[in-house]
Formats: C-alpha cells, structure tokens, sequence
C-alpha cells in the first residue's frame, strides 16, 4: 500500500558518515530535512577500522571541522588515543590520527541527528528514487511510503547490491549483518546512471582476553593538547595503547597454501579493490620478497574486548583465517569474535557529477560518499557535508559551495573525482594535492573557517574565535618582522646559545631568527621579545614565518593555475563543432563537461594542445560577444 508521507526540502538517504554530515549540514542551513536509513542502530556504523585521520585524512576532519561539520568534534568526544604523525617530516604532511571509541561514536552521532533542529530521523529502507522530467520529486520506501521533496542527498555506501564474500561462502549483505540495498541499485541503473563495482575487506575481530600481551610492542598515544576540532577542547580524554606484532613466515606459507581457496584470486571477487589498504593475502603476493609485514591491534571501544587487527584484511576461509592468527606472535591462542570479510558493492561513475556534487543528468540529486567510489569515513564525511551544503543552497537560488584544489583537501578530492573519475576505490594522500604546503592540517580554520561562517554554518562563537587567532597570527608576524637586534642583545645571544645556533653578529629582525632552524617563538616569547600567544597561534606564526619562502612560492603557483580556472567554459559548448581537437578528446570533454579551462586540463587524456585550442577558440567567441569569459 503506497502512502504519502510527507513533504521536505531535502531527503538525506542512508546515515553512514556521508549522510550524517549532509542532513546536519543542510539542517542548519535552514532546509527542512529527512534523514532515511535501514537501520537506526547503525548510525556512523565505522564497519572497518577504529581510526580516523592520519596524513591527507586528518586534514580533511579538520577541513570539516572549520566548515562547521561534525566529524572532527564527535571524534574528539569519543576518541580512546590521538597521536600526532610524521613529526619528523614536513608540516604538509604532519596529521592527527585518532582511535575512536566506535560505539560512543555512534551514540554520541545518533543523539547529536535526534535532537538536530529541522530534522527528522527515521528507519526505512529507500526502493527508488522518484524523478520526472530529469528533476528529482521524492523518494519510495520498502514499506510503501511516499516522502516528497526537492532534493535527495544519496549516500549508501557500500550497500548497494551488497555482497559479502569468506572463502566459498558469499550471500548478499551489506557490513556486519546488515541488508543490502539491492533494489536501489536497480533503479538508479534504470535512472540511466553509470554504475561499477568495486570491493573491500576487513580483518577478523579478535577477544582481547585471549592476546598475550607479553610478545607485543606497545604503541602508546601522545600527550597534550591535541584536538581535531579548532573549537572545543576535549583533551581530557583517555589515551590507551595499540600494540604492535608482525605476521612471518609461517603465516605467509599458510597463505600461500590457501591461495585456491582465496576468492580474491580464484575469481570470487569482481570488484575492484583499494590499491592502499590491501588484504594480507594480495600483500603476500604482491610483496613475496617480505618475510614479514606490521600488524597493529587496535582496540574498538573501551566497554568491549574486540580488537580489531590492522594489516589483516581478509577473505581468506574461515578456517584459513584462525591458522593465520595462531601463527602471529601473542595470538597464538586468539579466540576469533568475528571474521574477516571482503564486501562487493555497486558506485556510481563520478565524472557523471559536477563540482557541486549534483547529478548532471537529474536536477536536485546529489551523491556522496563510498557511492562515488572513494573509500573512507573522512572522505565520506567531507563529500557529505558539500552536498548537504550545496542540497540547501540549490533550493535557497544561492551559488554552491565549490572549493578550489588550493583551498581544500576537499576541494582536490571532489575535482578528482569529478575530471578524472576512478578505476579503484579512491582514497585521498598528501600526494594528490599539488599545494599541500598550503592545505596543512593546522591551518584549516584561517583557510576554510570564514567560508563557513559567511554560508551560516559555523557559528559565531567559533568565528569569534577565528577572528581572535588570526588577530593574533597578523599583530604576531608584524612584530616579528618590524623588530630588529643586534649582536649586544643579550636575551638574543642567550636563547641562540641554548638553541646551538650561531651567535648574532649583526642586526636581523626577529622573523629572520625564527627562520633559524631550532628557534622557536616560544624562545623568543620566553624572554618578553614577543607577545604570549595560545599553543595554536604561536605554532602558526612560527609556521608562517619558518615556511614563508614555500609558502609564497605555493602562491605564486597557485595565481598562475588560477588563470586557467577564471576562464570559465559556457555548459551548452559544443566541442564537436570546434575545429582541430580530436575525436578522442572530445569524447573526454563531453563525457567531463568542466566548467573551466583549469578543470579541462586535468582531464585525462586532454592535451596540452587542446587546451590551446579551446583558449583561441573561446576568445573568437568571446571577441564575437557570444561568451562572457572573465581575465
Ligand atoms: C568491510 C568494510 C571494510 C572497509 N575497509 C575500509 C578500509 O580499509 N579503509 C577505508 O578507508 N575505508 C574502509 N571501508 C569503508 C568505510 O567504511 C566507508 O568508506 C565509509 O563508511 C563510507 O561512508 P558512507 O557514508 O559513504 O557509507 P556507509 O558508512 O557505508 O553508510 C551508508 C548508510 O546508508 C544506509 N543505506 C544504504 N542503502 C540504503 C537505502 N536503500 N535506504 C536507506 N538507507 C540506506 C546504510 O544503512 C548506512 O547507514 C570499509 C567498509 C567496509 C564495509
């Protein structure tokens, strides 16, 4: 029996990591908005590993974080360890990772969506996706239920036809125990959306009661004030250890054994895995030369025994899969609580999108997630808050959100996405960003925080504070830079001297110091030659200063790339009727569409040629009056 169940401005599909950001995100925005999920118990369900963050990950949680979303706080809530990485490295790659509590996570999320303004939480399983003339008009439930709306944020993860794969045995599902979401799959196949398959595994859960803790290497957190929100202080937090062993040869030969019986390598598998997050079984083969690789048990909660062991991944047999425990020194006895798995699932072709996460094809349909083929909870995350954001702006006429390759790790994640599509599930490094320097994990806040706050998702006692550090990083720098010594500064001679640095010989202005390798401001605000900042503004103007030449030379880069994406591209162009570009590269640019000559370039399989080609030619268009383009 079909029912009309009520009418919203956007219908959030799923609550997995995606969709919890989008409905708060659009919530707040002021459009009237439905949550739908199969399951209200699996609320930011974290189905694989208890982390959040590390290098490129971490900077989008903070990136989240300063744009008003909810993933950087709710970790910080319900964090069990935090550590601070690559140190010793570059700033660009510097990131907090931490192991989160998965289900203080959940609960802390779920109570967070019940008691949202403007938004209403309920279980139901989404069937189909209603849409007339290209434009989206609601959605159908399993139960018969007819929610109308404007827009659809879809984020269903890894549950579409769902298929979970150990050994031989394979049925559908989606995570732990969960219904596929089959039905909806078919349907947006028949909305003429491009689908692929894609895979990904887990590793077994084991009962921490039955580790010999004795043979592992103790992996403690770190210490301080270390938080990925930049608004809330929750470093109160307990900090338990991870611990650490290594598989050998004796597991290796088990593998190698198993290898007919591995669905990965017998053909089980059809999809296509995460080249970063290999099973153990494609690792020791991809790697036969290692005689080991790192194992990490990383705990799942504090009110739970299960440990979730990192660098296992599996489809291995149930039965492969304990033999390959027991050999791993301090599991010899490990009782096995779940097994690993591998699960298939169907994506969407991203370059189906734009830049604001919206369907090309059908108007107020916007994705996000695992969905556009990423794998991740903070990719996940940071697409669902864009197209929460951008599901509201569409029906409030306002532009969208579209962040810049050099504003945002999100920015470089979606355009990715958008111009060059997948092949496997894509996850986001520090490497895929061409401006990391600029995009560091500690100064997303003075990047991102004032976007957020002008869109009216941070609120003011967050900007407040913003306006607060960034007062203090400009009136810091600008004494730095105004104040000189000279050689019979005593406070300057005493502080090079415990630093190891040369004396002063002749006068240089206090920024010149900083740049001294181990001279920090702390140093110089220790003797009163500076003003006392916070932690946070204090290590940012250090950074500013120690960095200053990179970073202006990031700059100079960025305005000239800049150029090329002012030039914007008309969305009714006609690539087949512009002379000398290949047929080859105008199937790309009619398959991609991009919006500018900057996101032309970065198509795959566009010239450096066709892009000279299309510059000529949008300036003869532009000389006859027929497009406006700017620069
Ligand atoms: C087995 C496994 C292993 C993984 N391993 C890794 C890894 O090693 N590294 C890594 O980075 N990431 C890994 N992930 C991926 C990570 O879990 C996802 O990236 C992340 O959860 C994606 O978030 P999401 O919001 O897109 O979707 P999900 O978290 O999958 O949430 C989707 C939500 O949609 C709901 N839903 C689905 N269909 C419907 C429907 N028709 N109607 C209503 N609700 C619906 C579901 O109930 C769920 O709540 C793994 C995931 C799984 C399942």
């Amino acid at each position: 029996m079909i029912y009309n169940a009520g009418n919203y401005d956007v219908i959030v599909i799923g609550a997995g990591h995606a969709g919890c950001e989008a409905a708060v995100a659009s919530a707040k925005l002021g459009a009237s908005t439905l949550l739908l999920t199969m399951n209200l118990d699996s609320i930011a369900l974290m189905p694989c590993n208890p982390s959040v963050g590390g290098p490129a990950k971490g900077n989008l949680v903070r990136e989240i974080d300063a744009l008003g979303g909810i993933m950087g706080l709710n970790t910080d809530r319900s964090r069990i360890q935090i550590r601070r990485l690559n140190m010793s490295k570059g700033p660009a790659v510097r990131a907090l990772r931490a192991q989160a509590d998965k289900k203080l996570y959940q609960r802390l999320m779920t109570i967070l969506l019940e008691r949202q303004e403007n938004l209403d939480v309920k279980q139901a399983e989404v069937t189909r996706i209603i849409v007339e003339n290209d434009k989206v008009k609601g959605v159908l439930t399993r139960t018969g239920a007819i929610f109308s709306c404007s827009t659809v944020v879809l984020t269903t993860g890894t549950y579409l036809r769902g298929k979970i794969i150990i050994g031989d045995v394979s049925h559908e599902g989606g995570p732990n125990g969960q219904f596929p979401a089959t039905e909806l799959a078919l349907s947006l196949k028949e909305l003429g959306l491009n689908m692929g398959r894609f895979k990904t595994g887990t590793p077994p859960r084991i009962s921490g009661r039955s580790i010999n803790w004795d043979k592992l290497i103790e992996q403690p957190g770190d210490k301080g004030p270390l938080n990925f929100s930049f608004w809330h202080d929750c470093s109160n937090r307990p900090n338990v250890s991870c611990w650490l062993t290594h598989t050998n040869e004796t597991t290796h030969k088990i593998i190698r054994d198993n290898l007919d019986r591995a669905p990965l390598f017998s053909g089980r598998i059809e999809g296509k895995g995460p080249r970063y997050c290999p099973s153990i079984e494609d690792k020791v083969v991809r790697f036969s030369d290692k005689p080991s690789h790192q194992i990490f048990l990383e705990p799942e909660g504090l009110e739970t025994e299960e440990w979730y062991i990192q660098g296992l991944s599996t489809s291995l047999p149930e039965d492969v899969q304990l033999h390959i425990l027991h050999s791993i020194p301090g599991l010899e006895k490990a009782e096995m609580m779940r097994p690993g798995y591998a699960i298939e699932y169907d994506y969407i072709d991203p370059t189906q999108l734009k830049l604001s996460l919206e369907c090309k094809t059908i108007k107020g349909l916007f994705t996000a997630g695992q969905i556009n083929g990423t794998s991740g909870y903070e990719e996940a995350a940071a697409q669902g808050l864009i197209a929460g954001i951008n599901a509201a702006r569409l029906l409030q006429d306002k532009e969208p959100l579209i962040l810049k390759r050099n504003q945002a790790y999100i920015g470089v994640m979606i355009d990715d996405l958008v111009t060059k599509g997948v092949s496997e599930p894509y996850r986001l490094l520090t490497s895929r960003a061409e401006h990391r320097l600029l995009l560091r994990e500690d100064n997303a806040d003075l990047r991102l925080g004032f976007i957020g706050h002008e869109i009216g998702l941070l609120s003011d006692k967050c900007f407040k504070k913003l306006e607060q550090k960034e007062k203090g990083i400009n009136k810091g720098i600008e004494i730095l830079k105004n104040s000189h010594v000279g050689s019979q500064n005593e406070s300057i001679q005493r502080i090079l001297k415990d630093c190891k640095e040369t004396p002063l010989k002749n006068t240089a202005s206090l920024a010149d110091l900083l740049k001294r390798p181990k001279v920090r401001y702390q140093h110089l605000a220790d003797y009163d030659l500076v003003p006392k900042f916070p932690v946070d503004v204090a290590s940012e103007i250090e950074m500013i200063i120690k960095y200053e030449g990179y970073i202006n030379k990031e700059n100079m880069q960025v305005e000239r790339l800049m150029k090329l994406e002012a030039k914007k591209i008309p969305d009714n162009i006609n690539y087949r009727s512009i002379r000398g570009l290949s047929n080859e590269s105008i199937d790309h640019l009619e398959r991609v569409r991009p919006s500018s000559v900057g996101q032309a370039l970065r198509i795959p399989g566009i010239t450096s040629a066709d892009i000279n080609i299309l510059l000529v030619y949008l300036e003869q268009k532009r000389r006859e009056g027929v497009v406006a383009c700017a620069g």
